[in-house]
């Protein structure tokens, strides 16, 4: 791997941004950069490749829920958190109200969808939604190394005025008991789960954080981190990005999250993490070109869970 081979793989795929646009539902979000384009690439050997656009900061959105799943069981323990969010994928939007209520039980259907997550916020440890917050944020200083974790504040705010969708799913998971906690709260931390301010190069730690089995600097921080790693990796294989999974799974064949604000995080398992930011998204949600980048990506590396190595 070098940065030409990278920059090639990337210059291959600009054209994809034409063919997605930024999310505008969460008004804040619609003023990113549609052009805007970065990979980032880190191995266990400690090397880190940047090609693109890989300086500027965006929202983490859905690839918290990654991180908010593994703090959730390794608290609470994986039966207790499978007891109220279910582990398939879903064919439908990551929004989905109507599924809800369908499904058996009115559980969410996987920890990565809005519903899971939210759910999963709700049985994060802590005496308030500050301090929730702030072990989540500490989790994920020690895996990207950086000091301080902050969040966007103009994203958070707009995220909590136009949420209502959101709020319509966490109150039905009220009234069936799948939230036992206070709504607000559960949202709230959500919210800023969500907002947090990341890079393609914060993105590619995470990755490589799960590619490695939940190693930090080459050491296992909790036992139950293993068997956590475990779980997050196998959702984001089957669920990560939204009703594009099935197809992503086929033809990339890498445990990936996607958010809204454009990011992907990857985690080929043992080989590396990945990072990818295009603020165009497409119908589905995830990044136009950013889809393309991983399928070239895994074929050029030869990075699909399922190819003989
Ligand atoms: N904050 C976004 C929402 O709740 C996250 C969606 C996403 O990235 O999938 O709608």
């Amino acid at each position: 791997m070098n940065v030409k081979n990278l920059e090639e793989i990337l210059n291959r795929n600009r054209s994809y941004t034409n063919q997605g646009e930024t999310a505008n539902y969460i008004p804040e979000l619609a003023y990113a950069n549609p052009q805007q384009l970065g990979i980032t690439v880190c191995t266990p050997r400690g090397e880190v490749i940047s090609v693109g656009d890989c300086e500027v900061e965006f929202t983490m959105q859905s690839i918290s829920k990654v991180v908010n799943l593994i703090v959730a069981v390794l608290d609470n323990g994986p039966e207790q958190v499978f007891s109220k969010v279910g582990m398939e994928s879903s064919g439908e939007p990551f929004n989905s109200v109507a599924e809800l209520e369908t499904k058996a039980e009115n559980k969410p259907l996987n920890p990565l969808i809005n519903a899971g997550a939210i759910a999963v916020s709700s049985m994060i440890k802590g005496r308030d939604v500050e301090e929730q917050f702030q072990r989540v944020c500490t989790f994920l200083s020690k895996i990207t190394g950086k000091e301080n974790i902050t969040l966007n504040e103009r994203i958070y705010e707009s995220e909590k005025l136009t949420g209502d969708r959101n709020r319509s799913l966490a109150y039905f998971m009220k009234s069936t008991g799948v939230i036992d906690t206070n709504v607000e709260e559960a949202l709230d931390l959500y919210f800023r789960l969500c907002s947090i301010s990341v890079t393609c190069s914060d993105l590619a730690k995470i990755g490589l954080f799960l590619s490695t089995g939940g190693k930090i600097q080459g050491e296992i921080l909790h036992k139950n981190m293993p068997k956590a790693v475990q779980i997050a990796l196998s959702i984001m294989l089957t669920a990560g990005l939204y009703n594009e999974s099935g197809e992503t799974m086929m033809k990339a064949g890498i445990p990936a999250k996607s958010g809204v604000s454009g990011g992907i995080m990857a985690a080929p398992p043992n080989e590396m993490g990945i990072g990818i930011i295009g603020p165009a998204i497409n119908s589905k949600g995830n990044s136009a070109a950013g889809v393309k980048i991983l399928e070239d990506l895994s074929s050029e590396y030869n990075l699909h869970v399922f190819k003989k190595k």
